[in-house]
Order: structure tokens, then C-alpha cells, then sequence
């Protein structure tokens, strides 16, 4: 081996190292790599809707020994519990051998993703054409999400109490649906308009058909054909439409990207990529862990995390209050002493947009889990910016484990911003730091990740619950 010069030996005593993941991991990782990714895909394919990934992830979690928490149950060192909230977010625990006064760790992510809600009274019929007209939901560039195809996923909720489960779209014979885009050779005006308002939200109309009903008089009769096989399929009539969650979502399956299959390419990544992580990590623990685990899947992120099944919401804290009052630990002792992991996706630099980023404070695909001490807009604003002590913990927790990681902003400053559900999380009195998996086109319908990224962000989530 040649010997080292004396800047090579200073270079790397003093100056940041940033590695492309592939040259510096141990080979007998790849295969847990490559395995974890085909895993993922799987729970991406299943997990559409926030429902849908809490369905998903009660099934992995009772495969894994999980049982549904039920207040006075006995609660031992490695019991597994778990508690679903309104079918939309859900929180998982295993039951440390350190009492709930030493904190407990946790990992939290979003299984909420950017998509079109049906409107209550959505269905209507325009020149023979059937439409169910959507609000949409999170930050969407809407010019995206014209001429793809959409699936229809949800619930209507009836009067006679039951709630009725609808999929359309997801099997490959299923009929799926799309909202038309101009063509080009009539879109001289439509054009010369910004990006962002040449596809206005209240066009974007998705198309459910064009037939109607035979041997029937009168108005609407393609509207009433497509209500007719709703009421067929599921016994819904049009008022059910008001009690019903309904959300188009974009019909394609996670795929592997790249001839050397190195990235996976699917919707909702955003934040089911890290939703998978902190949930695997939790599932995986072959052990008691010292420190009580704590896992928080949660719901209503991309607006804001207001309301009953967001981060903000009251379940979390009378979840591990339950668990606190147990072992006559006062939440807010437990809280004090414990550690939040923020998992949310980290911008990924994107070589063909330079100019938005800092390049020397931005997550890179394939150098590792993203770290990020803050989001946030305008200077910080709505950010939870961890702590320098919090940071340095991460950073040996990390290194212990040769855990591959790095560091980075959102972007540049006053180039836009956004937030997570980790200052929800530090508002509780919880140390808390982001992490993510890097990401390209983020909030797109189709996001694309690195596996080895996804890979090392699940195993920062097991780092933090074995300590
Ligand atoms: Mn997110
Ligand atoms: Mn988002």
C-alpha cells in the first residue's frame, strides 16, 4: 500500500469526508440492500392511502408478535403493542427493561402523501362525459397530475353504520381513471401562462366514463350509468359520496430506476419511504431493547399536521401516558428524558436544478441517511432546529455503527422552504433531530429514492431503539 502523504493524512484528520455509499459499504450488505428495497415495494404497491399503510402495517406488526394495546393489559419487558388511531395513523411500542423515568426512544414518520380528495358531492356529468370533480391534498404541482393513470381508494362511511372498503384501479384488469391535459396543438394560449397556473385545481376533473344508461330517458344519463355500477359494485348512492374519504392516487407500481437497479421509483415515497423504515425498525428488534421503543405513523402531515390522527394530536401522549401510568411514571418525566427521530425525506440534490441547493448543505443520493438539524422558510420559520448536543449524539450513535449518513438543508435559503412533524414532537419536551431518506422529484407522482439510502435510514431507526 502506498504510504500516505502528509496532506493526504491531514485531509483526512481535519476535513469532512462525503462518500458515495457504494464505495465505502461492506459487501456483505448487499444483499440485505437489495432484499429491503423488494420488501418496500411491496408495502408501497399496498400502502396508497394512509389507510391502507396502517391496514399494511397491522398485518406485518401481529406477523411480528405485535397485540393490540388494551388499557390494563400486563405490560412485561418485550411485550409488543400496538394501538390504531381512526384506521389512519398508528403507533407501535415493544416494552423496554429501563422503567418509562429513563424515556423511550422513538421514530416518527408521515404515511400521508399528496393526492386528490374527492369532493362531497364529486360525481357529475359534462357533454356525455362522467367526472368526479377533487380538492386536492398537500403541496401538488398540478401540472403533474394531468394525463396518468389514477386508481380510486377509500372509505364510505353510511348512515347504517357500516363502512364500505373501495379500491378501484389497483389490479392490473381493474379500469383506471385520468384527468385530460390540452393538446398541443390548440394550447397556444394555455402555454404562454405560469407554471403554476396553467393547470388550474378546479380542472383538474377526473374522467369515469362516457357510456350511458340504455333504455332510460332524461338527463345525466352517463352520471346515472356510473352511479348505477358504484351501487352495483358497492351499494353506494350519491349522498354516501358526503361521508366518504376518497382519494385518486396515481395507478402505477414502485419499480426498480436505473440499468444498475439502484434507485426505486414510486408514489408516496413521500414519507412512506421513512414510514417503512421506522416501522421495520421497530418490527425487526430481535431483543428487548434497554429503552422502551416507540413508533408513530401518523397522518395529516402534508396539511399541516392539524387534527385528531396528526402529530399533534392528543393520541400519541394518552397512548404513553397509558403506558406511563402503568409504572406511576408521569408522562412528562418520561418525555424529558426521551429521543425523537423525525424520519421525513431530505431534499436529494437533482444535478439537472443546481441552482435551488447550497451544494455544500445538501443530502446527496447514495451518501446515506439525511440528516437535517432544521427545515423550515424565511429563516428557520417553522422549524424545530435540533440542538447542537442532539446533533453530536446522532452523529456518534451513527458512527458507532458505521451507519452511512450526511448532512443537509432543504435547499438554498429564501428558496422556498417546508416543515416536518418534528417540532411537534421537540414541543412535547423530546429531543428531536430529522433524518430521511434523500429524494428527487418530491411531492411528484412518481419520486424516485436510492435503495442504498432507503436501506441505511431503516437501520439509523434500529440504531436509535437498541441505543
Ligand atoms: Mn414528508
Ligand atoms: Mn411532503
Amino acid at each position: 500500500m502506498e504510504e500516505k502523504s502528509q496532506g493526504q493524512l491531514l485531509r483526512e484528520a481535519l476535513l469532512c469526508q462525503s462518500k458515495n455509499g457504494w464505495d465505502v459499504i461492506d459487501s456483505s450488505l448487499e444483499k440485505p440492500i437489495a432484499q429491503y428495497a423488494e420488501d418496500y415495494k411491496v408495502f408501497l404497491n399496498r400502502g396508497k392511502t394512509e389507510r391502507c399503510c396502517v391496514n399494511t402495517a397491522v398485518e406485518l406488526a401481529e406477523e411480528a408478535g405485535f397485540v393490540p394495546f388494551v388499557r390494563g393489559m400486563s405490560l412485561e419487558p418485550g411485550t409488543k403493542v400496538y394501538r390504531v388511531n381512526r384506521g389512519k395513523s398508528i403507533v407501535l411500542a415493544v416494552l423496554g427493561s429501563a422503567p418509562l423515568d429513563q424515556g423511550v426512544s422513538i421514530t416518527a414518520a408521515h404515511l400521508d402523501s399528496p393526492r386528490l380528495d374527492l369532493k362531497p358531492y364529486p360525481l357529475y356529468e359534462d357533454n356525455e362525459l362522467a367526472y368526479l370533480k377533487p380538492h386536492y391534498y398537500g403541496g401538488i404541482r398540478k401540472y403533474q397530475w394531468v394525463a396518468i393513470p389514477l386508481e380510486l381508494r377509500g372509505v364510505v362511511a353510511k348512515t347504517d353504520g357500516t363502512v364500505v372498503q373501495v379500491s378501484i384501479g389497483a389490479d392490473e384488469d381493474d379500469p383506471k381513471f385520468t384527468i385530460t391535459d390540452l393538446l398541443p396543438h390548440l394550447a397556444v394560449e394555455q402555454s404562454q401562462k405560469k407554471l403554476g397556473e396553467a393547470i388550474p385545481a378546479e380542472s383538474l376533473n377526473i374522467l369515469v366514463g362516457s357510456r350511458p344508461l340504455a333504455r332510460v330517458t332524461g338527463d345525466n344519463r352517463v352520471k346515472l350509468a356510473v352511479m348505477n355500477l358504484l351501487y352495483e359494485k358497492y351499494g353506494i348512492t350519491e349522498p354516501d359520496f358526503i361521508s366518504a374519504e376518497l382519494e385518486a392516487v396515481p395507478a402505477f407500481n414502485a419499480v426498480d430506476i436505473g440499468l444498475d437497479r439502484s434507485m426505486i421509483g414510486g408514489y408516496g415515497q413521500d414519507d412512506r419511504v421513512c414510514g417503512y423504515a421506522c416501522l421495520r425498525g421497530i418490527l425487526d428488534l430481535s431483543s428487548t431493547p434497554c429503552r422502551t421503543a416507540v413508533c408513530a405513523l401518523v397522518d395529516k402531515e402534508e396539511i399541516g399536521s392539524e387534527g385528531v390522527s396528526s402529530m399533534q394530536s392528543h393520541f400519541f401522549d394518552s397512548f404513553l401516558e397509558d403506558l406511563c401510568a402503568r409504572q406511576n411514571v408521569p408522562l412528562r418525566v418520561c418525555y424529558e428524558k426521551s429521543f425523537c427521530l423525525s424520519c421525513d425525506v431530505a431534499v436529494g440534490f437533482d444535478p439537472t436544478f443546481p441552482e435551488v441547493y447550497d451544494k455544500r448543505n445538501i443530502s446527496r443520493l447514495n451518501h446515506g441517511v439525511g440528516l437535517c438539524k432544521y427545515t423550515g422558510s424565511r429563516g428557520k420559520s417553522g422549524a424545530s432546529d435540533a440542538s447542537a448536543e442532539v446533533v453530536a449524539y446522532i452523529r456518534k450513535l451513527l458512527d458507532d455503527r458505521n451507519i452511512l449518513w450526511q448532512m443537509g438543508e432543504l435547499g438554498k435559503a429564501d428558496q422556498g422552504g417546508g416543515g416536518t412533524v418534528a417540532c411537534y414532537m421537540a414541543n412535547r419536551n423530546i429531543d428531536t433531530i430529522d433524518a430521511g431518506v434523500p429524494l428527487l422529484s418530491m411531492h411528484a407522482p412518481f419520486e424516485t429514492v436510492s435503495k442504498l439510502d432507503a436501506y441505511m435510514t431503516y437501520a439509523a431507526c434500529r440504531a436509535v431503539y437498541e441505543g
